[in-house]
């Protein structure tokens, strides 16, 4: 029997990453990373085995290297290969202006979102090199990237911004392999990351003040991401999408 192809998706268990393994459990056996919340990622796992989906959860901070490192030997024992990676693990903070941000949030915050997510993608290069048959990396990026976020956490947008320039120099590096990298950038969407970054009604709150008037859903993100990652993109490389109702 020919082998499915696998996705890795990192932060997995909520919002738009388990969206994306819903939607990918078709088509794809997936890896499927967690940082807290096991059971989290035991009732996706359980929804994507449903749909046909051979799937390892495996839990693991971004943040740290050592446990990138368990998270890509979860994926060699289980598949000994990947195709897709969703790099899409990311954090906000409470909204605060430049002079009460401190060191050990900016630490975090580039940790996870910047310096985590390189390193996540290296990992997949390196095994989609040694395949040599292509792949598709896909960053989360965000629309804070473009709008900078200033009272609200300028370093989440800062820390996105690097995703999209890291997004275009790794795509240029890899294209020759056919490793198409790509970034996503969402706008207002409806997941509990703005209850984490102490704001749980902030979809709600700004989703009318977008251009089509409403916050978006994480299966809405999903859609796009996995029309990039699909056969269907197969000559895009190195762009950002915006997936924001216009903002
Ligand atoms: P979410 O609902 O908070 O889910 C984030 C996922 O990432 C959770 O599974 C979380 O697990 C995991 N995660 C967080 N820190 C991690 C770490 N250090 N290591 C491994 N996993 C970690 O967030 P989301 O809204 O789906 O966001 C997903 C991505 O889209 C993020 O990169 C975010 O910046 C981006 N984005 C979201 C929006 C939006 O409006 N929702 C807009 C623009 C961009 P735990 O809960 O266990 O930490």
């Amino acid at each position: 029997m020919t082998q499915r192809p696998v996705c890795l998706i990192t932060g997995g268990s909520a919002g738009i990453g388990a969206a994306c393994a819903r939607l990918a459990a078709p088509d794809y056996d997936l890896v499927l990373n967690y940082r807290a919340s096991r059971s989290d990622a035991e009732a996706v796992q359980k929804d994507v085995e449903a749909a046909g989906a051979k799937c390892v959860i495996v839990q693991g901070d971004v943040a740290n290297p050592d446990d990138i490192q368990t998270i890509f030997k979860a994926a060699d024992d289980s598949f000994g290969r990947i195709d897709v990676l969703i790099n899409n693990a990311g954090i906000v903070a409470d909204a605060a202006p430049l002079t009460q941000i401190d060191h050990a949030r900016l630490t975090r915050m580039m940790n996870v979102n910047v310096i985590g997510a390189i390193l996540v993608a290296k990992e997949a290069v390196i095994r989609m090199q040694a395949q040599g048959d292509g792949g598709a990396i896909i960053n989360l990026s965000s629309a804070a990237a473009r709008l900078g976020s200033g009272n609200q956490y300028l370093d989440y947008a800062a820390s996105k911004g690097a995703i999209d320039t890291f997004t275009k120099g790794l795509s240029d590096e890899v294209a020759p392999d056919n490793i198409r990298v790509m970034s996503v950038r969402p706008g207002i969407i409806l997941t509990d990351i703005h209850g984490k970054g102490g704001q749980p009604d902030r979809a709600e709150r700004l989703g009318p003040m977008v251009p089509m008037k409403r916050a978006g859903t994480a299966e809405e993100v999903a859609e796009a991401i996995l029309w990039l990652a699909s056969a269907k993109a197969s000559y895009i490389t190195g762009s950002a999408l915006d997936v924001t109702g216009g903002r």
